[in-house]
């Protein structure tokens, strides 16, 4: 029987290319003999076949290898202040994209490295633009993935540039920017940048506490330029901790907003000016191809939204701000800063608190009730639970519940996302208020507060510890106590609609 010693050297080569990930091949070329011989006798080849399994076609190679080259180039200035400007374009425009670039090891690394993000935020950007249902793998095609890696490659490279202390300068004049940033790409390529990270800016802010989001979302193209692909990447995974992985923008970028997405148009210019000339197509197309027909619409505002649009086949895939350790943002400012129903909440739940030095009440007095976190609890299975919610009779929770506009809608109807933000926010606490009861029976002793999740004294210990606030006021009206709350009620049109 042949073992691993006994196969030809180039079938042990193509046994180390068709390693998964760059860990365990190297793993595997230090731990093993065979394998350690067959990668010396042709190391380069395998190097270079790795590569391109990993990184995509010679476009996405051509790109990751200059930004990893460019980046030993700055390295290597050690942040020496740049004196003469020309000569520093002029060195840095001396990269080309090239896939016959020979890397060190060290660029080899990092190119590794960022294939990996690459095909994870790749994953994300599937389930955004070409199938909502998109799971562990990617369904963008070659061609697509290879223009969405060579996008995000280049992204690497100008986060670079911004955050280099010497460089950056020079990103904050037009002048030098749109050479720096976008050279001889053509004017599709820039254009599928400035969507990528419009893009990633909107994943970004779906990390946060919606709040939170909406009181920064212009902001955010910004932040992801600056940060780069790797902090989203990080943002995305964890996003407990997105307000750490995404930088501040710098004060001097700040002011440049507004600028970035003018870009595009000085680098028209100066592409026909300078006569190098890649190709600039008539009208701009997208990085995956739209589908055909007039799409997917949400069954509550008709809106047809593309791919981002929910029910319950892509529930396991709502924005990560709706993930349980982050539910509790959205039960309303004021509930959610209610100690006492936050702490039986999270306990509820499961969860640790996510902002836990964020509530500072006084005089908060021990809470010593018995409650265990529910078995089983997943976001599908409170979406199932948030819409069958009872609405039938007279009480203020069934009312409220019939004028909330959800009313009929099933795990089939399709939501798009301001709608199922809508639909959380409005339910969440009502739908809390009555698990509440179930699991700790001794809460209906508790007076209800007349004003319930609308209440303003929950800051107030005593007030928020002595009644119930997880029910729906006397005087509730039309309102929606998610978007009241927030405080961000301006945002929203007369339909209910983000502007
Ligand atoms: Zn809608
Ligand atoms: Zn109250």
């Amino acid at each position: 029987m042949p073992t691993l010693e006994t196969l030809p050297p180039e079938i042990r080569a193509l046994i180390l290319v068709a390693l998964d990930g760059y860990t365990t091949f190297k793993a595997a070329v230090l731990s093993c003999h065979a394998l350690h011989d067959a990668f010396n006798a042709s190391k380069k080849s395998i190097l270079a076949q790795f590569l391109r399994n990993a990184l995509g076609g010679d476009e996405v190679i051509a790109a990751a290898t200059r930004t990893a080259c460019i980046e030993a180039h700055l390295r290597s200035r050690n942040n020496i202040a740049i004196d003469n400007v020309p000569e520093f374009m002029n060195g840095i425009q001396a990269f080309k994209e090239d896939a016959s670039v020979s890397q060190s090891p060290r660029e080899y690394e990092a190119c590794m490295a960022r294939a990996h993000v690459c095909e994870e935020l790749e994953v994300a950007y599937s389930r955004s633009f070409k199938d909502r249902k998109t799971d562990e793998r990617s369904c963008l095609t070659v061609a697509e993935s290879d223009r969405f890696r060579m996008a995000i490659h280049r992204l690497f490279l100008i986060s670079i540039y911004i955050q280099s202390i010497v460089v950056l300068p020079l990103c904050l004049s037009v002048a030098t920017r749109v050479p720096l940033f976008y050279g001889e790409f053509s004017v599709q390529a820039v254009f599928d940048l400035l969507h990528i990270v419009d893009w990633m800016a909107k994943t970004a802010m779906e990390c946060l506490p919606p709040g939170t989001a909406m009181r920064r979302q212009g902001t955010y193209p910004l932040v992801c330029l600056f940060s780069g692909p790797l902090r989203l990447y990080n943002a995305y995974m964890h996003p407990g901790q997105a307000d750490a992985f995404l930088r501040k923008v710098d004060r001097r970028v700040r002011r440049q907003f507004g600028a970035w997405e003018q870009d595009i148009l000085h680098h028209r210019q100066i592409l026909s000016r300078t006569g190098v000339q890649p190709e600039v197509p008539q009208d701009m197309s997208s990085v995956v191809g739209l589908a055909a027909g007039p799409g997917l619409e949400c069954s509550k505002c008709q809106a047809r939204p593309g791919e981002r649009i929910w029910d319950q086949q892509n529930w396991m895939h709502v924005p990560r701000n709706m993930r349980l350790e982050g539910l509790v943002d959205w039960m309303g400012y004021h509930l959610a800063g209610n100690y006492y129903e936050r702490d039986l909440f999270l306990r509820y739940l499961g969860v640790e608190d996510p902002h836990p030095k964020q509530l500072r009440i006084r005089n908060a007095r021990q809470i010593n009730v018995a409650l265990s976190p529910a078995p089983d609890l997943t976001i599908p299975r409170i979406l199932t639970e948030l819409l069958a919610l009872p609405h039938t009779g007279n009480t203020k929770e069934a009312l409220y519940l019939q004028r909330d506009g959800f009313n009929g809608v099933t795990g089939n109807d399709l939501l798009c996302l301001p709608c199922l933000e809508d639909m959380v926010g409005s339910r969440l606490p009502v739908w809390w208020g009555s698990k509440k009861l179930a699991a700790v029976p001794d809460e209906a002793n508790k007076p209800k507060c007349l004003f319930g999740m609308e209440c303003t004294e929950q800051k107030i210990a005593d007030h928020a510890y002595d009644h119930n606030h997880a029910c729906v006021g006397n005087d509730f009206g039309f309102l929606d106590g998610y978007k009241e709350s927030n405080k961000i009620k301006g945002m929203y049109t007369k339909a209910g609609k983000r502007r």
